[in-house]
């Protein structure tokens, strides 16, 4: 622990853009580079070598609260990180806070508004039918059930993309269990990219399966098929270990005995992360990462901390031992790191954060959690609207989505005076609905700019903004209350996020190279300032107007960079 005078001074330093203290400053000259305005110059930090290896790490549906809530017990990756820079409260600022519009702000340092993927899925009248986030709907093989997987939807570079720009010899390699996190990581120039994929992992279509992963997937199959005992519960999971009917069914106990050739479940298990994580390994000695002087960016997603959120919850037993093999799944890949002898950077965040189960919310206190009202899907929606209206259209449904983003997308085919009088109709619908916090038209929100400053002051409106594009948004914008939990409960899938509150849109951010000092900034930081701290730290220099986000100066060594 550093005295809390000296975090402070970094903090403001970090903050203010005034030149913060570099490792290798003396105490009194720390002081003087502090001073504000001082007319004499400022003592320069011998400028660190750039890292050679930049590990943008993902835990998806990694709350600021489950951070919070665990951190004390870290032994493994995580308390590595936690000595370094902590900001616990980063901000996926958004309001759609689903995967993979949290992917696309990580290494693109822009919002969901200029991604262009402003939620998981979205209506698309042209082609008739829901399109993925990362999907290329053009290719006849691809389906709504059977995507081909495709980077084409994401407007914006990535870090990585950058980086290849400046300098093709830097690599870009992403590893996630979901194709979604790797695609919207790695942008549209990776070396490499792989995901889960029901049985093992695979990459782009016509691409081939490298060496590297076929080895992986051998290992991982041999696990799957062999079965494994159930997962150790550690004493400080006691607490939560108690079983809470939700449904038909009960969850909090479950410890994640792996059934002998049970592919289905594998990826709703902490295994898949220490997969996922062993391919990442595997993938920086095939392409040698963080071997020359020109910086690499290997994404890694580990997807398990969702999965098990949604099957089980977050209050329970199940998620305790989760974040208990996550920490040693992040210590085995540093120490892997560590053992290559590679100098690299470490980050670490989320792409949202996640609720509890409302029943047990319930039951611990939280009264006003509850289930979404079947009223607002799409299809009771639908027959509610065109009641009102008289509108109707073919296919029997006027209306599609009102899912966890929020968007509202109205059936192809109506005349202007028709769009008209639905979404009048609509809006006036949800706006006297008690689960409704906010309704918004998209040629409303199309007339705001996009929101800056401190997202936690945003309105409701302005982090829908966040996640609006006029191109693929909805026609509607619902934001539903605090609390409120989309869809009914069913073995596998108990409770969800998306919402624009502060339980999903918090998240942790950590920071760490060897030698920097740690220190803990507990303002409010946003998830599009990751981009370009690292380009920073790196030497990219990219125009003005290339980031919604800031850099943060985290090893003073980057101060005029990031006054830029
Ligand atoms: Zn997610």
């Amino acid at each position: 622990m550093m005295p809390a005078s000296r975090a402070m001074r970094l903090a403001l330093a970090a903050f203010g853009g005034v030149l913060a203290m570099g490792t290798a400053v003396p105490s009194g000259a720390q002081d003087q580079a502090a001073a504000p305005a001082a007319p004499q110059p400022a003592a320069q930090p011998a400028p660190a070598a750039k890292p050679r290896l930049i590990l943008a790490i993902s835990i998806d549906q990694f709350s600021a609260d489950l951070f919070a809530q665990y951190r004390q017990h870290f032994t493994g990756g995580f308390a590595r990180l936690l000595s370094g820079a902590v900001y616990p409260q980063g901000f996926q600022s958004h309001a759609a806070t689903e995967t993979c519009p949290g992917h696309s702000t990580l290494l693109t340092g822009v919002h969901p508004a200029r991604t262009g993927i402003i939620a998981n899925t979205w209506y698309d009248a042209k082609v008739g039918r829901v399109v993925y986030c990362a999907e290329d709907e053009r290719d006849p093989k691809s389906s709504a059930g059977q995507p081909v997987v495709s980077n084409r939807h994401l407007k914006a570079p990535t870090l990585g993309d950058l980086m290849k720009r400046a300098n093709p010899a830097a690599l870009n390699v992403a590893v996630s269990a979901k194709d979604r996190a790797a695609v919207m990581m790695s942008g549209h120039d990776a070396d490499a990219a792989y995901w889960w994929l029901g049985k093992g992992f695979t990459t782009y279509a016509g691409r081939p399966v490298s060496a590297a992963a076929t080895a992986q997937n051998v290992v991982t199959d041999k696990l799957i098929d062999a079965g494994a005992p159930a997962l150790p519960a550690p004493a400080w999971c006691q607490k939560v270990d108690r079983a809470v009917p939700v449904g038909g069914f009960s969850i909090g106990t479950y410890r994640f005995p792996q059934v002998a050739g049970d592919y289905k479940t594998f990826n709703r298990t902490p295994r898949v992360d220490a997969a996922t994580g062993e391919l990442a390994v595997r993938l920086v000695d095939e392409l040698g990462l963080g071997k020359d002087e020109v910086p690499d960016v290997l994404s890694v997603s580990f997807s398990a901390t969702d999965y098990v959120g949604h099957a089980y919850g977050t209050e329970g037993v199940e998620m305790c031992i989760q974040m208990a093999q996550l920490d040693a799944t992040l210590g085995t890949l540093f120490a892997a790191l560590d053992a290559r002898g590679i100098d690299y950077v470490a980050v670490l965040s989320a792409d949202h954060g996640g609720i509890d189960a409302p029943e047990r919310l319930v039951m611990d206190g939280f009264p006003t959690a509850q289930r979404l009202d079947a009223a607002l899907t799409d299809k009771a929606l639908s027959q509610a609207v065109s009641q009102d209206t008289g509108v109707t259209v073919k296919t029997g449904q006027l209306l599609y989505g009102a899912g966890a983003s929020g968007d509202v997308w109205l059936a192809p085919g109506l005349t202007p005076k028709q769009q008209k009088k639905v979404i009048d109709a609509l809006v006036v619908r949800l706006a006297r609905h008690p689960q409704i916090a906010g309704v918004y038209r998209a040629t409303d929100l199309a007339k705001l700019p996009v929101p800056k400053g401190d997202p936690q002051d945003w309105t409701l409106e302005q982090r829908t903004r966040a996640s609006f594009d006029p191109a693929v948004s909805g026609q509607v914008l619902m934001m539903t209350k605090r609390g409120v939990v989309p869809g009914e409960p069913r073995q596998g899938y108990t409770t969800t996020h998306g919402s624009p509150w502060d339980y999903d849109r918090r998240v942790p951010m950590l920071l760490w190279r060897k030698g920097v000092p740690g220190f803990e900034q507990p303002d409010p930081v946003e998830t599009v300032d990751i981009a370009p701290t690292l380009a920073a730290m790196i030497g990219l220099n990219e125009p003005l107007g290339t980031w919604d986000g800031r850099c943060l100066d985290i090893d003073g060594s980057q101060a005029d960079t990031c006054r830029r």
